[in-house]
């Protein structure tokens, strides 16, 4: 039984995506989230996800939905932010069932100063969901992990208690991922804070469990954003292990893997490192920063080859009065950025076993 007999293509809301991660789980894999800052963007991870019948989640940042509106709006009270984040939603709703691929569609890090981009989704979920009978979104995610941990749960608390009813997923973050990834700098934090433990967990758990069951939980094991130098930090996906086993041994044993883990900062990890957080209940990772590099790659490669195309409008090496028309029209560059795109989602699904699931 392939995920389309259990959920339909197209963006997944509700129980359907519960059904996606536990079939996920089951079968030992999990799912790339990739960060889409365009129509362009968003399209080429569709279009991987068909290539190789698999789901996909595909979420916008704060900073990736502002630039989705445009760059030339402002942002001063998160209105750019805001209408965005709901174009890439209402662009991807539209789109997705024609690629015939199930779809999470998912927000990124929600930091506290960032609540009113939050507050701002909500509201349009909130309208979808009476339109509808769903909500725009799939799934959100707060990260209130710079926060005391008291404050992070509570927030999560407070707004998790207005995501259930409607059937959006949370998606939470204890413990901090360092590194820096759109205007956020946890480059200099110590790094005993980038490794949470047991007890944490267990904490947002209980907390949240009290509202529902459908939240994820990104800890971190030493997660770091962007592609460095190894050396500094080091990766312990096993940690998710024994957050599994102290979850599972207060909830008296019943359930082997009761949470579902986010993998943030998975760029430049190793297959054996992704493997062992798969096996300990990851089912979604985090891809950015490797899909920004391959978006560039095709398009930089396209520039400096033709580049005897690309001097002026008209005259090429052909001869002084040939067109370029067919070199300079976006739809051939910025399509070479796409393919190149579309190759290393296929690799990110690859490396998390999410092939031919559909
Ligand atoms: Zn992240």
């Amino acid at each position: 039984m392939g995920i389309l007999d259990i959920v339909p293509a197209g963006v997944l809301t509700g129980e359907n995506v519960v059904k996606l991660f536990n079939y996920a789980k089951e079968h030992k894999f999990a799912i790339p989230v990739i960060n889409v800052t365009s129509s362009s963007t968003a399209n080429a991870v569709l279009e991987a996800a068909r290539d190789i019948k698999s789901p996909i989640i595909i979420q916008v940042s704060q900073g990736g939905s502002a630039y989705f509106a445009g760059k030339g709006l402002a942002n001063d009270k998160q209105q750019a932010s805001i209408a965005g984040a709901k174009a890439a939603a209402l662009h991807v709703r539209a789109v997705a069932p024609l690629y015939g691929v199930p779809v999470v569609l998912h927000s990124d890090h929600c930091a506290e100063k960032l609540l009113p981009w939050f507050d701002g989704m909500l509201e349009a979920d909130e309208a979808y969901f009476k339109e509808h009978g769903e909500p725009l979104f799939s799934s959100h995610m707060l990260d209130l992990s710079e926060e005391p941990k008291e404050q992070n749960i509570a927030t999560c608390v407070k707004y998790f208690k207005r995501m259930a009813p409607i059937g959006i997923w949370l998606e939470m973050e204890i413990g901090i991922t360092g590194g820096e990834e759109d205007g956020v700098d946890n480059t200099s934090v110590e790094n005993s804070r980038l490794y949470t433990q047991p007890e944490d967990i267990w904490d947002v758990y209980r907390a949240l469990s009290e509202i529902g069951p459908n939240f994820s939980i990104a800890a971190g094991f030493g997660n770091v954003h962007g592609v460095y130098k190894p050396g500094n930090v080091k990766l312990e996906p096993g940690l998710l292990g024994k957050h599994q086993q102290y979850a599972s041994k207060q909830l008296g044993g019943k359930v082997e893997k009761p949470l579902y883990l986010v993998f943030h900062g998975g760029s430049g990890s190793t297959k054996e490192e992704i493997k062992t957080a798969v096996v300990n209940g990851v089912v979604k990772m985090n891809v950015d920063t490797d899909t920004q590099w391959a978006y560039l790659v095709g398009i930089r490669d396209f520039v400096q080859n033709k580049s005897g195309y690309l001097q002026s409008q008209v005259g090429n090496p052909e001869g002084p009065d040939k067109p370029n028309k067919k070199y300079y029209d976006p739809r051939v560059w910025v399509r070479e950025g796409e393919k190149t795109l579309v190759t290393r989602v296929k690799e990110a699904c690859s490396d998390l076993g999410n092939v031919g699931h559909l």
